[in-house]
């Protein structure tokens, strides 16, 4: 099997840090300074079963100037031509501003998009059903997967999970 998956989060939930594991290899760039990366970085996934093209994309935020814009709508428009769009979350942290910038935007995109709570290495397992509920009632998504991007935890889950979207 073979697919696109496109991943979009605010600044510094771990969206590099998921695709350099999944990859394999370090080609995005990791930072705690919000927006490192400011270009769409593709990697491949590749095992027997599946190769899976992943696109990383700009911290998306609300634009404050007319770049901002285009590079929001530049990451918007690759949603509708990927087979998933994975939504990351940092479940460390409360449902912010940026978050809900992002879910008002997914609302809108036809491929299915996964909730993924990442960082679970960093709150109790009890604290994760609220945090599901709250974001559930936000918007519909097609699966809910808790991960640690940076310890690994759940990731192979995750790839499983979207094998069966390809
Ligand atoms: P991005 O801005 O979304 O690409 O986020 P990065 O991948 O650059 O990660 C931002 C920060 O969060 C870095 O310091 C990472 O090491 C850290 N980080 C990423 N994933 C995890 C995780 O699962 N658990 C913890 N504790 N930290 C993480
Ligand atoms: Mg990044």
């Amino acid at each position: 099997k073979s697919g696109f998956v496109s991943i979009v989060g605010r600044p510094n939930v771990g969206k590099s840090t998921l695709l350099n594991r999944l990859v394999g290899q370090k080609i995005a760039i990791m930072s705690d300074k919000a927006q490192t990366t400011r270009n769409k970085i593709q990697g491949i996934h590749t095992t027997d079963k599946e190769q899976i093209v992943f696109i990383d994309t700009p911290g998306i935020h609300k634009p404050k100037h007319r770049l901002g814009d285009f590079m929001v709508e530049t990451a918007l428009s690759t949603f509708n031509e990927v087979d998933v769009v994975l939504f990351l979350v940092n479940v460390a942290e409360k449902r912010g501003a940026g978050d809900n910038y992002i879910i008002e935007k997914l609302k809108y995109v036809e491929s299915p998009v996964f909730l993924v709570l990442n960082k679970i290495d960093q709150v109790h397992p009890d604290e994760l059903l609220p945090i599901i509920d709250d974001y559930n009632k936000q918007m519909e998504f097609a699966e809910i997967v808790p991960i640690s991007a940076m310890e690994g935890n759940n990731v192979s889950h995750l790839v499983d999970t979207i094998r069966t979207y390809l």
